[in-house]
């Protein structure tokens, strides 16, 4: 669905699939660049990273392989738990690998932190982050992110994989959600 399809619910439309696509086809490049000659591995954390896999993965002019994880951070609401826990573990043996974690969102930071050491405790290559969007001003734990596509306000968004409740991950738009929502 389109920003015009929910657009009661949303305060704004902060990227549009277009800029998306596009800014995806320059991170895939940059990437391309700095992984030359070396096998990569990208794994993708559901469910919200799911798009940016399918888009980034299809921008890339060589092959790249796909494993996914699924952790929980968040319970149903707004707001980071700071617990992580492994629901969907990798089918990869990622020892020796060049890994590559793609997510679609880093806010307080504390997932992806917790599990970048995990990863890292695998004796892989090396481990690096890419996420679509990040929101400095709420992060809580340093994460060292290789590529981010933007740095946004702390607001709560959706859209492109970022769901509230489960809903809005299928809008092709990235919006700010509007609080009456979720007030
Ligand atoms: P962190 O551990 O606080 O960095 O949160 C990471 C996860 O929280 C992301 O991968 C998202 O699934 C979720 N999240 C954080 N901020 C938002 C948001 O603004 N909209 C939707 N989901 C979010
Ligand atoms: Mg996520």
């Amino acid at each position: 669905m389109d920003a015009a399809h929910v657009d009661d619910d949303l305060v704004n439309v902060l990227f549009t699939e277009k800029q998306i696509l596009e800014r995806l086809d320059g991170l895939a490049a940059q990437i391309e660049r700095d992984y030359e000659g070396q096998e990569l591995l990208i794994v993708g954390i559901l469910r919200g990273a799911a798009m940016v896999m399918a888009d980034m993965a299809r921008a890339f002019t060589r092959h790249v392989e796909m494993d996914w994880m699924a952790v929980s951070s968040y319970g149903s609401g707004t707001k980071s738990s700071g617990v992580v826990r492994i629901l969907k573990d990798l089918d990869t043996d990622i020892a020796g690998r060049q890994v590559l974690i793609v997510d679609e969102i880093i806010d307080t930071g504390l997932t992806l932190s917790w599990l970048t050491s995990n990863l890292k405790s695998r004796s892989p290559a090396s481990v690096e982050i890419c996420t679509l969007l990040r929101k400095p001003e709420a992060l809580q734990m340093p994460v060292d992110v290789k590529y981010v596509g933007w740095d946004i306000p702390n607001e709560f968004v959706v859209g492109y994989g970022l769901d509230y409740r489960e809903r809005y991950r299928n809008l092709r738009d990235i919006g700010t959600l509007a609080p009456h929502v979720y007030s």
